[in-house]
Order: C-alpha cells, then sequence, then structure tokens
C-alpha cells in the first residue's frame, strides 16, 4: 500500500505514531498529483514549497513531542473558491486570475489549526457555476475514471483529486448540488450540510441563501472526522449555527447487528418515479432498495409534488439574483482584473466585466438582473421565494414520518467533456435531484453504490431533515459495510 493510498485517519495516525513522516506524506501525495495532472488538470494552483515547509513544522513539532492537532500533516486540497490568505483563490474566473485574498476562510482556519496541510486548490465552474468544471476559465478537469468525461461540477476539481488519491480529502461547495454530483460522477463520498452547520465565511459567494461547504473523502469514519473539525459556530458568519451537542466521533453500536437499519424509515419520492434514469443508476436504485430493506429498514413513499414540477426554474431564478448582486463587486477596483485603457468609469467597469467574466457567469448577471428589476421582481424573484417557502414545507411534512429520502444524484452517468455544455437547458434540468436540497437548507449525502459495466462510478444521494447530517453518515457507515469503501481511480496515471 502506498501512502497516497491512505485516509485521513490512517494517515494521521501513521504520522502520530511516527510510522512515516508528514514530510513523507506530502512528497508522496504530491508526487501522485504530479504524475496525474498532464492528463487530469484538477487543479488550478499546486502549493508544493508551502506545503512541504508546512509538513516539515508538523515533523519538528513531534519531534519535539508537542501536542498534535487532530488533522497533523494530512495533505488537503481546497475549492479555488475558498479563502487562502496570500495564496491566488481564482473562484476558477479570470476576472480573480491573480488575486491572492488578504484572509482566509474559517473552514481552513479550522482545518490548518487541526494540522492539516495544504497542496492545492482546484479547479471549478467559474464561480461555481456549472455543473461539468467546463465553465472554468482554466479549461476543462477530466474525470479520473475516464479521462474523456467530466468529473462533474462545480466542485470537478476536489472531487477528482480525491478519487485519484491525490489528497485523502478535499473541501467543496454546493449551492445546487455541486458537491453530490462531481462526488458521484467521481465515485467518492461528499456532503452538503445543512445550511448553517459549516461556516461561509471566506467563500467566494454565489447565492449566499444556497451556498454551504462541505468535505469529500473515501471513507465515512474520514467523513465524522472532517465534519467533527468543520462544524463549529462561526460568529463571522451570521447564518452559522451553534450544534456543538451533534458528536460526530461517536456511533452507536447497533444492538442488533444483522439488521442494523431496523426501524428507520427510507422514503422514495413519489413523483420522481416518472422520471427517466440511466439504466446503471435505475438498477442502483433497485439494488439499493433491496439493501435497506435487508438492513431491517422500512422503504415507504413520500409525496414531493412542488418539488419535482417547480424546484429547477425557482432554484435558478434565485441563484441568478443572488449571484448578480454577489458578483457586482467586481468592477475593476476592489479586486483582481483591471484595465488601464478605458476613458472613464463606466468604460472601465464594461471592459472589465467583459474581459473577465465567462460567458455562463454573464448569462446568470443578465438573468438575475432582470429578475430583480422592480418591474419584474414580484412577479419572479418574489414568485420564486414564495415557492421556495412551499418546497421547504413540503420537505418538513414528508420528514415528520420518514428518516431520510433515498434518490438519484443525477439522471446519467458523466457525459463526455465538451458535449455536457453545448446544451445549457438540459444542463439546468440534470440538478433537479440535488438543488430542492439546497432550498430547503437540508443536509445530502451522496456516495458509490458500485460502477457500470463501463467503468464509471454510480453515486446515489440520501437526503434528511434540517440537523440529521450524523444520521445520514451513519447509515452511511452500514451502506459501506455492504458496498465496501470507495476506490481511487487508477487510470489518472
Ligand atoms: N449546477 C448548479 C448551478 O450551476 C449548481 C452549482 C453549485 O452547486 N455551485 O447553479
Amino acid at each position: 500500500m502506498q501512502l497516497y493510498e491512505l485516509g485521513v485517519r490512517e494517515i494521521a495516525e501513521g504520522i502520530r505514531e511516527k510510522k512515516f513522516s508528514a514530510l513523507e506524506v506530502f512528497d508522496e501525495c504530491l508526487h501522485r498529483t504530479l504524475a496525474c495532472e498532464g492528463k487530469m488538470s484538477a487543479l488550478i494552483t499546486t502549493t508544493a514549497d508551502a506545503g512541504r515547509a508546512h509538513a516539515r513544522r508538523v515533523d519538528e513539532q513531534i519531534a519535539k513531542g508537542g501536542a498534535l492537532g487532530l488533522l497533523a500533516g494530512v495533505p488537503v486540497i481546497l475549492k479555488d473558491n475558498i479563502c487562502t490568505h496570500g495564496i491566488r483563490t481564482t473562484a476558477g474566473s479570470r476576472i480573480l486570475g491573480r488575486w491572492a485574498p488578504p484572509y482566509s476562510a474559517t473552514v481552513w482556519e479550522l482545518l490548518s489549526s487541526a494540522g492539516a496541510v495544504l497542496l492545492g486548490k482546484s479547479n471549478m465552474d467559474e464561480f461555481a457555476m456549472g455543473n461539468t468544471c467546463g465553465t472554468s476559465a482554466f479549461g476543462p478537469t477530466a474525470n479520473p475514471w475516464d479521462v474523456s468525461r467530466v468529473p462533474g461540477g462545480s466542485s470537478g476539481g476536489s472531487a477528482a483529486s480525491v478519487a485519484a488519491g491525490y489528497v485523502p480529502f478535499a473541501l467543496g461547495s454546493d449551492t445546487g448540488g455541486s458537491i453530490r454530483q462531481p462526488a458521484s460522477y467521481c465515485g467518492i463520498y461528499g456532503l452538503k450540510p445543512t445550511y448553517g452547520l459549516v461556516s461561509r465565511y471566506g467563500l467566494i459567494a454565489y447565492g449566499s441563501s444556497l451556498d454551504q461547504i462541505g468535505p469529500f473523502a473515501r471513507s465515512v469514519e474520514d467523513m465524522d472526522l472532517l465534519m467533527h473539525v468543520l462544524a463549529r459556530h462561526d460568529p463571522k458568519d451570521s447564518t452559522s449555527v451553534d450544534k456543538s451537542e451533534i458528536d460526530f466521533t461517536r456511533r452507536e453500536k447497533s444492538r442488533q447487528p444483522e439488521k442494523p437499519l431496523k426501524g428507520k424509515r427510507v422514503a422514495l419520492v413519489k413523483e420522481f418515479r416518472d422520471f427517466t434514469l440511466d439504466p446503471p443508476i435505475a438498477d442502483a436504485m433497485k439494488r439499493l432498495i433491496r439493501i435497506f430493506e435487508e438492513t431491517g429498514a422500512d422503504i415507504v413513499e413520500v409525496s414531493l409534488p412542488t418539488v419535482a414540477r417547480y424546484a429547477v426554474a425557482c432554484y435558478y431564478a434565485i441563484a441568478a439574483s443572488e449571484a448578480h448582486t454577489n458578483l457586482a463587486r467586481f468592477d475593476g477596483v476592489r479586486y483582481g482584473y483591471t484595465v488601464t485603457t478605458a476613458s472613464d468609469l463606466k468604460d472601465m467597469f464594461e471592459e472589465v466585466r467583459s474581459k473577465g467574466f465567462g460567458a455562463e457567469v454573464k448569462s446568470r448577471i443578465i438573468a438575475g438582473t432582470c429578475l430583480t428589476e422592480p418591474v419584474r421582481s414580484e412577479e419572479y424573484y418574489v414568485a420564486a421565494t414564495r415557492v421556495r417557502t412551499l418546497i421547504a414545507e413540503e420537505f418538513r411534512k414528508a420528514f415528520e414520518n420518514v428518516d431520510c429520502i433515498l434518490q438519484p444524484v443525477t439522471p446519467s452517468l458523466p457525459a463526455k467533456i465538451g458535449e455536457a455544455d453545448e446544451d445549457a437547458m438540459k444542463g439546468y434540468e440534470s440538478d433537479l435531484y440535488t438543488l430542492p436540497v439546497n432550498m430547503a437548507g437540508l443536509p445530502g449525502f451522496s456516495f458509490c453504490t458500485g460502477y457500470s459495466q463501463s467503468g464509471l462510478p454510480v453515486g446515489l444521494q440520501l437526503v434528511g431533515p434540517r440537523w440529521s447530517d450524523k444520521n445520514l453518515l451513519d447509515m452511511g457507515f452500514e451502506l459501506e459495510k455492504i458496498l465496501g469503501t470507495p476506490k481511487i481511480a487508477q487510470r489518472g496515471n
């Protein structure tokens, strides 16, 4: 077993027990990264020197016998919309192509004070808008299971790098599926936490009422450990909630090991039955229903008519409206890319934003501007927010009697690079299974069920009521015993 194949806990323990050093781990992960990057392009920035220096400091601390953080010496990759003090953070955009933030996101503060070592910043759809990584100003990322295919998005670079073994974990952000969908396409775990559980301070905002940061990893135990570090109340984020009573590190032993999920009620969504799924995903649904039944869970049905009918349209109206406000700050004065040729201020704004933003971002800004104009906002933006309330209420009612919903992450397996971005509407519609979760602020856990005949990972997700993140991971832990842990993709070699 190579060091880069180890998980978060194994690396942290091995370093603590001096089986190997933090520098050895970092160098092996870096070596693996450099060997795969030529084909994958999962990273925008590699922080080799700073990372090696940090790993050395961890080793010095160990030599001195000093106190160690939970993640001491564990390499990590962060999505490039998570601010890292002094390290370029681009959000996948030309407009921030050279911007180095003067502060760090709270999540990076938490990880680095637990001892995690940064290996790089990952590629993503520009400002997290997209689901292929194809809208990045830095070019596409490849799926490590088949480099002619997309890794998903927008956090595609983070998912691909964990799947290919660059690092044992990474962070992404999920506004309408951007953690769960790439996790599914790359065959690893991804959790979109309940809105408010993980601080958004220092995350470059897309749709602030929808955005949430979360982890990618290759074992449920690693996901527990990461949530233990990340789920902290943050006074710098007014939507952060103190949920210190949730103990992600504790797991009750099941009293009936042969029926560990006895008493759990797992729901299927009635309206989703009418939608077509690629055969491997439909088969995975059938298989998981059987597994749940065999492990003692009850399979029931819930009805989410408003979600099925209106969620996609309402999400895109709300996300675009919030995005146009959030992106107004990129004007060539306060941040990043600027021009010196403009004759006046208006000219300058126009030139900077025309050249700095890509087509998808521009189309969302224009849509958001139109939808929130005073003459139209009541009819569109405000109407969408009202429907959003109905969607949240529909989920709340559904969860009165069930523990979680089992559903697809996407209707199809990853498309070929280039092809996926041709039909934008189709792309938006494929988010049907992920974005309602953000509209209602719920947790969603994406896991790998196995592989298609063509060798592509097939993921599904569990969705639960607010603050049931731990329960979803507990169920994931039982499923992992049957499905096995996610494998590292070898084809990126
Ligand atoms: N695909 C969705 C969008 O483009 C979701 C992206 C995300 O979760 N950041 O808005």
